[in-house]
Parts: C-alpha cells; sequence; structure tokens
C-alpha cells in the first residue's frame, strides 16, 4: 500500500509546476499547500489507493485508510525525532480544543502561562476552568510586538504553555525554552519549520492547517508518562488515552485532511526534513524583513528582529505613508499576490511564509515592494 503510493510520486514535475504558478498565496491559515500534496489529494478524491473509491468513501477501518494514518503517524515521528515513550495522534477540534484537553489531561495543581497573543489568553482562558495559572509574563502593553525575556516560571508548577509562533501579530520563539519544568507549546503556525527537541516536551499540539495539510485534523505529541495523573475523571473524548488506545480512531477521524497531512509529510521528507527546511525558511524570512527594513514605505511591526517569525511576517506602512495601505494592497493583488491584509487587531499586512511557500513568491513579493517603492 505505501509502495503503491510512492510509485505514482512525481516530485520534478511538482517542482517545476510550483515554479509557474499563478498566484503567490500569502494566507495565514488555511494557507499554501505543495502542489504535490493538492495533487495526490485530487487523485484520492476520485480513486483512493486503488479502490475505485473516493478516500472520502472508504472506511476509516479499511487496511488502506489505517496505512494512511499508520504512516502518517511515523513520517511525524521521523521527521520531528519524536523519541520512545511518546504518542502522536490525528485528533479534530482545531488546537482551540487542546486549549482545553491539555489542563484536563496534565494539570494537577497549578500551571505557568507565558502571554505572548491572543491565541496564548485563549489557551489561559481555559486552563482557569481547572485552578491557579500563573501568568509568567505577557506582552499586551505593546500589542504584543515583542516576545517577554526576563522572566521566571516557579518550579513547582505542572507545566510552562507557550505558543511558539504568533500568528497574529508576527512573533516566534525559534528555540525551545531553557525551563526546568515540562512545557506544553502550541506549534498550530510553526511545527515543522524547525528541528525541536520534543524531550522537552510534555505535549505539543499543533492544526493542520498551516504546515501540515487541510483544515479538519489536529496534530498532538504527548508524552505517556505525564498523562493519568491528575486525579480526575476526563470525559471519554477528551482524554489523550482514550485515542493513543484507539490509536488515532477511536471514532471516526477526518480520513480526508489526514490523507492531505501525509502528502505533505511526505513531501517535506523529500524537501530534505525539518533541517532543510529551516534553512529555506531563513532565507525565505531574512529577503523580506531585509527589504522590509530597507524599503522607505513599510515598517515591520515586530521591532527586535530576534522576535520576528519566520513563518507570518507582519507590517504596516511607514510613518508618513499610512495612506497608501489601500492603494499598496490594491497594487499587489493586481500582481497576483493573495492573503496579504493584515489581521484586523494589528491592521496593516502579513505575508505568511509557511513550508509550502516558495522562495520565488517571496522574491515577487519583495519586487512588487520596491517598484511601489519607485512608484512613490
Ligand atoms: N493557535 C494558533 C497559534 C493559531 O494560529 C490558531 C489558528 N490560526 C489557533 C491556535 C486556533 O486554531 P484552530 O482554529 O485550529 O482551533
Amino acid at each position: 500500500m505505501v509502495q503503491r503510493t510512492e510509485k505514482s510520486c512525481n516530485f520534478a514535475a511538482d517542482f517545476t509546476k510550483i515554479i509557474i504558478m499563478k498566484k503567490h498565496n500569502f494566507y495565514a491559515g488555511p494557507s499554501i499547500l505543495p502542489e504535490y500534496t493538492k495533487q495526490k489529494v485530487a487523485e484520492a478524491v476520485l480513486d483512493f489507493a486503488g479502490t475505485g473509491l473516493s478516500v472520502m468513501e472508504v472506511s476509516h477501518r479499511g487496511k488502506e485508510f489505517v496505512a494512511v494514518m499508520d504512516e502518517a503517524i511515523a513520517l511525524v515521528k521521523e521527521l520531528l525525532r519524536v523519541p520512545d515513550g511518546y504518542s502522536v495522534l490525528f485528533l479534530q477540534g482545531g488546537a482551540s480544543l487542546q486549549f482545553l484537553m491539555a489542563p484536563y489531561n496534565l494539570f494537577r495543581t497549578k500551571v505557568a502561562y507565558l502571554n505572548t497573543g491572543s491565541w496564548a489568553s485563549k489557551a489561559m482562558k481555559e486552563a482557569k476552568f481547572f485552578g491557579e495559572v500563573i501568568e509568567v509574563a505577557s506582552s499586551k502593553d505593546r500589542n504584543y510586538n515583542y516576545l517577554p525575556k526576563d522572566y521566571a516560571v516557579p518550579t513547582d508548577v505542572d507545566y510552562l504553555h507557550i505558543t511558539t509562533n504568533n500568528t497574529i501579530f508576527g512573533t516566534e520563539l525559534k528555540s525551545d525554552p531553557q525551563v526546568s519544568v515540562p512545557i506544553v507549546a502550541d506549534m498550530s503556525s510553526d511545527i515543522l519549520s524547525r528541528p525541536v527537541d520534543v524531550k522537552k516536551y510534555d505535549l505539543i499540539y499543533a492544526g493542520a492547517q498551516k504546515n501540515l495539510g487541510p483544515s479538519g485534523a489536529t496534530v498532538v505529541i504527548v508524552r505517556d508518562e505525564a498523562l493519568g495523573k491528575t486525579g480526575r475523571q476526563i470525559p471519554t473524548m477528551l482524554d489523550y488515552q482514550t485515542h493513543i488506545k484507539g490509536e488515532s480512531m477511536f471514532n471516526t477521524p477526518a480520513t480526508l485532511p489526514v490523507f492531505g497531512c501525509l502528502q505533505t509529510l511526505k513531501w517535506l521528507k523529500e524537501q530534505g526534513g525539518v533541517e532543510a527546511i529551516e534553512k529555506v525558511n531563513i532565507t525565505k524570512a531574512d529577503t523580506l524583513y531585509g527589504e522590509l527594513d530597507r524599503n522607505k514605505l513599510f515598517t515591520p511591526t515586530v521591532p527586535a528582529a530576534e522576535d520576528r517569525s519566520r513563518m507570518n511576517v507582519t507590517f504596516v506602512m511607514a510613518p508618513g505613508y499610512e495612506a497608501l495601505e489601500k492603494e499598496f494592497l490594491d497594487f499587489a493583488t493586481a500582481q497576483g499576490m493573495v492573503g496579504l491584509k493584515g489581521h484586523r487587531s494589528v491592521g496593516g499586512f502579513r505575508a505568511s511564509l509557511y513550508n509550502a511557500l516558495p522562495l520565488q513568491s517571496v522574491e515577487a513579493l519583495v519586487s512588487v515592494m520596491r517598484e511601489f517603492e519607485s512608484k512613490h
């Protein structure tokens, strides 16, 4: 089954298509996917694994789909070098449900949260249902445009919750925090964009719809030993142990999205994995931030270079040029750029540079910005 899927891969042809693509997709999520993923999903929607049926029409318990789930889980483990003693799950409910499931399963006495944006705040809100939540630091005072640095994490908390990439505000914790307590991380918008030392984490979760696949699936990586220690009754569907025992099939999984995730995981492996894609991601981010720092018309919203996200680059018109915002958006749109409008809580623009976005799209954006500068 695995071999059959591999046989029909054609990465060279896909690469050609990426170069000649017409739209440059900067949406924050759902967002750009590799051509390979789209092509394989399109094929499987019509004929899945030679069954003569759509991937949407077959039983999730049939051997063909079980193989998809198994391979997707195995590839997450391989690409992120997940050590023994961890389970990888494909669930539903998005990262938003993980805001609740994390404390349900791991909160014993008290927990610590780093507040770096609206998603972090939403995660913290759910944890408060279970008891004392310590906000170790917050960057809300400057509309989350920086990452707090000097904060202390009490040594007696069950975990420190972080949001590694702040999709709305354009900041990213690009390395694993050095703390003595287990970490729980929302990696929705930068999972698989760089290597991670998984053993520092009790839990990692991510909605699929940025670096992985279509919306509808959520990836969870959980340390088995961390579970079953809260002493509380956990409703069946919210208990990670249910899904570990059920091998992500306790209830009907999101079959089509999981199939899509598998294709992206295969694509990523073919690109050289997370180490190789990190290099490309650094080049893409440096290219765009370099232009933002140079171009007189634009300013990045995150001043400190070390805090700037490689995945979501947020920027506004520079002081004195604010009136040009709509004109620039229209100008870029006319040249095939989509998804550049910033989130309403930051304004301006946001260019999301997820794994699947080719460097050529960033270069195209830079040349549009230069052209616009020369007009003004
Ligand atoms: N966390 C982060 C960092 C996000 O970017 C998002 C969605 N964009 C969420 C959580 C919420 O994810 P979902 O919509 O899958 O619940």
